[in-house]
């Protein structure tokens, strides 16, 4: 198989790794990104980014990922097509294979991989995709002031979004399949306390309604016992909250991952037990998930892979 060898290989192309091409590139590093599956990552399935600080009247979510592109180009960055098949990381240059047909070997590997939001696979969540359904309160909660909306899930995820969404929207349903929460007693006990919240135990949302947008949500309550029962719940934004998925499966055999796959760092950096590799963005960040917190890794993760080559 054909094989290239680089200084700096990024794989992923969110806001982690093109603000680590960006720093990569005006560090010399002459960086090779691979954009991976979904060019521009999580970002481009959203509409209005209003929280990145810069942009005062907000920015479309792609337009922010061309502008990132752009200028990781400008600084030397080789932004290429394609999607990593293998990985090979017990030795260095560290060996990545490209679509099956290529060979990547590099002395420091950034990896920007990112995470995917679970849905529960309904054809409504696609029907309405952008248009009332969303799987990030942090993102689109201000959409929804003083409307009426629904958070699917009974994790800490699911009570925070709950929590958060409480102080914007008029009134919360949080819908919970099993008849109790999973979360952490203390988000449990918030969650119950908020009188703009109410928890739906054993429900099951089954569908969407709507002519413009979302406009309801057709519940299941005790799904398939003999007491079943369906009715509708009027809402306006129908938020899903039941887990990520980290995009780490082709390092887990090299990398340490915690049990639901996201890649374990040294705390407070980028850095991994593997020399010269380094883990920027969701795909190592159960907690915060935001583009900013993702940059600022990528960022890191580009000075550290510079001081490494350094050394
Ligand atoms: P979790 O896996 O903890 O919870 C997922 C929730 O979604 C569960 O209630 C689960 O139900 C429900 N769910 C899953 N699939 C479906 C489905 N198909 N239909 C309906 N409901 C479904 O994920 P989280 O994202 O909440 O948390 C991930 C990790 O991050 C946890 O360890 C959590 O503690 C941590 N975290 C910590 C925070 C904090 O400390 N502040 C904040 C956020 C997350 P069921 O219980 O029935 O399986």
């Amino acid at each position: 198989m054909e094989t290239e060898k680089v200084k700096c290989l990024i794989v992923g192309s969110g806001p982690a790794g093109y603000t680590a091409a960006i720093y990569a590139g005006r560090a010399n590093l002459s960086p090779v990104l691979y954009e991976g599956l979904q060019p521009g990552g999580q970002l481009t399935t959203t509409t209005e980014i209003e929280n990145f600080p810069g942009f005062p009247e907000g920015i479309d979510g792609s337009m922010l990922m061309d502008n990132m592109r752009s200028q990781a180009i400008r600084f030397g960055a080789d932004v290429r097509y394609g999607v990593v098949t293998g990985a090979d990381l017990s030795s260095r240059p560290y060996k990545l294979t490209i679509d099956n047909e290529k060979v990547l070997a590099c002395d420091t590997l950034i990896i920007a991989t990112g995470a995917a939001a679970k849905y529960l696979g309904l054809e409504d969540e696609k029907k309405y995709a952008g248009q009332g359904v969303s799987a990030c309160a942090t993102c689109d909660g201000f959409f929804y002031r003083k409307k009426v909306v629904a958070v699917v899930g009974g994790g800490d995820t699911a009570c925070e979004e709950a929590m958060y969404l409480a102080g914007l929207a008029s009134k919360v349903y949080l819908i919970v399949r099993k008849p109790y929460l999973r979360a952490s007693e203390i988000m449990q006990k918030r969650v119950r306390e908020n009188t703009n919240i109410e928890i739906l135990f054993e429900h099951n949302a089954v569908g969407l309604f709507g002519e413009n947008g979302v406009e309801g949500v057709h519940l299941v309550k005790r799904l398939g016992q003999p007491d079943e029962q369906r009715y509708d719940l009027p809402v306006d934004g129908f938020f899903l909250a039941i887990g990520h998925k980290p995009n780490s499966e082709l390092f887990r055999p090299y990398l340490a991952t915690d049990e639901t796959g996201y890649i374990l760092t040294e705390p407070g950096s980028p850095r991994t037990a593997i020399p010269g590799v380094f883990v920027a963005g969701d795909v190592a960040d159960p907690h915060y998930r935001q583009a900013i917190t993702a940059a600022a890794s990528g960022c890191q993760a580009a000075i550290e892979a510079e001081r490494f080559l350094m050394r």
